[in-house]
């Protein structure tokens, strides 16, 4: 079964967004086992979609469209595809209830009239709700068999539909379920995690090992294609428990859902402790990072960035003498930190980070990207030394990943 993508937007053309939503689409449709041999992308113009989606449906099964189903006058992929395929658009009476509850409790204002298009769906279609905005999806079976399925632009309304509802569907047409766990190792790079299961990543048919590489971690998405959810599962778990015979300790989760930060929060809740930080060249973005968790507010009562020398004395109360003899980025300093943030926050672990981010005040003895990363707990301290490569913005990254990692271990 072939499938071909169509993303709709001139911001898309002019490279003013990057194309998210086919690369997420595109990864889908091959865990499905839908081929995918063309991808288009059309601006906000009618004769082009029109032409665009013509040529899909003489050469796919399933065509896929994200964008252009707004309120406004220049999205017209619903009035377009309706064209093409000869079909009225009809007022649909669940999603104009719907986005009247959504205007009602989310925006708390009455829609505008021109959100009333958004109730407008083609006729004998099935509709896909929106839970995270107004236009509703939907899929179209053609008179030829053929499916075309319409889904808003933004990711965050996409993602989620297609998950609940056109992954099902898709899965019912190939009449396969696909069932995948991802086991996600923290601290390795993702060449070394490729060496380490060359033989299993050779050998692969069915379930496939498909490993990608994130910052600070690899994730290896294990798929297994099957008639039912259990006989996937079945054929899934002897290959996780290979890989955890393989990376040990590394996997922090094998579950889709949960992130490397998520793992670190549950693991201190578990254990009843509180945690704070002390950073300097991640300025905030690992607090940032934690307390995105839900439940942050649990285990971390406060952070500290002392980016200065004279903070990290103030605040953390490091030696002035260390910084002298050491410097800030040692691993010296980096100990100080973690002791005197627990200290000050009166918490029982503390993760403190200092380092050189770059482009500027690398030397030869300490290169950009050097990065010294500390983990106290309950009086213990452990400080570790860690090289990333990339720019600022990669080195920040990456030592914020690493020191979660550190932490959760
Ligand atoms: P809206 O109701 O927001 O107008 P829409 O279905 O009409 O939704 P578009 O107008 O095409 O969708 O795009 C809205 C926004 O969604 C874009 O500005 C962009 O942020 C995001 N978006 C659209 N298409 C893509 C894409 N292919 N990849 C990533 N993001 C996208
Ligand atoms: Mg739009």
């Amino acid at each position: 079964m072939v499938a071909e993508l169509i993303s709709v937007g001139t911001e898309i053309l002019l490279g003013n967004i990057t194309n998210t939503n086919a690369r997420y689409l595109a990864e889908e449709c091959a865990a499905l086992g839908l081929s995918c041999y063309t991808q288009v992308t059309v601006g906000d113009n009618p004769g082009r979609l029109e032409e665009a989606v013509a040529t899909a449906l003489s050469r796919s099964d399933v065509v896929i469209l994200t964008g252009g189903l707004g309120p406004t006058e220049d999205d017209l992929t619903k009035e377009t595809v309706a064209k093409v395929l000869g079909l009225p658009l009809v007022e649909d009476p669940h999603s104009r209830q719907r986005i009247e509850d959504y205007f009602k409790k989310g925006i708390h204002r009455p829609p505008t009239d021109n959100n009333w298009k958004q109730a407008m769906i083609i006729e004998g279609c099935q509709v896909v709700d929106n839970h995270n905005g107004t236009a509703p999806g939907l899929i179209v079976t053609t008179a030829g068999e053929k499916q075309v399925i319409l889904l808003p632009g933004p990711p965050g309304e996409l993602y989620p539909m297609f998950e609940e509802a056109i992954r099902p569907f898709l899965e019912k047409l190939t009449s396969q379920i696909i069932y995948s766990r991802t086991v996600k190792i923290g601290g390795m790079g993702e060449s070394y995690v490729a060496d380490q299961i060359q033989d299993l990543l050779e050998n692969q048919t069915n379930p496939t090992i498909a490993p990608y590489a994130k910052i600070g971690e690899v994730h290896l998405r294990v798929t297994a294609r099957a008639a039912t959810k259990k006989e996937a599962k079945k054929l899934i778990r002897p290959v996780i428990r290979e890989l955890k015979k393989r990376f040990g300790k590394s996997i922090y989760t094998t579950r889709n859902e949960v992130t490397l930060e998520d793992k670190f929060i549950s693991l201190l809740e578990k254990y009843g402790l509180t945690v704070t930080t002390a950073e300097s060249c991640s300025g905030g973005l690992l607090s940032g990072r934690l307390i995105n968790v839900a439940g942050a507010s649990d285990v971390i009562n406060r952070c500290f960035v002392t980016y200065a020398n004279e903070a990290k004395q103030d605040l953390l109360g490091v030696k002035n003498s260390t910084l002298r003899k050491y410097g800030a980025v040692s691993p010296q300093t980096a100990r100080e930190m973690a002791k005197g943030a627990a200290r000050a926050a009166k918490s029982q672990v503390a993760l403190s980070v200092t380092g050189i981010a770059g482009p500027g005040g690398g030397t030869s003895e300490k290169p950009v990207g050097l990065v010294y990363i500390g983990c106290y707990v309950k009086g213990h301290t452990e400080v570790i030394e860690c090289h990333f490569s990339g720019n600022r913005q990669k080195v920040r990254e990456g030592t914020v990943a690493r020191a979660i990692d550190f932490g959760r271990r």
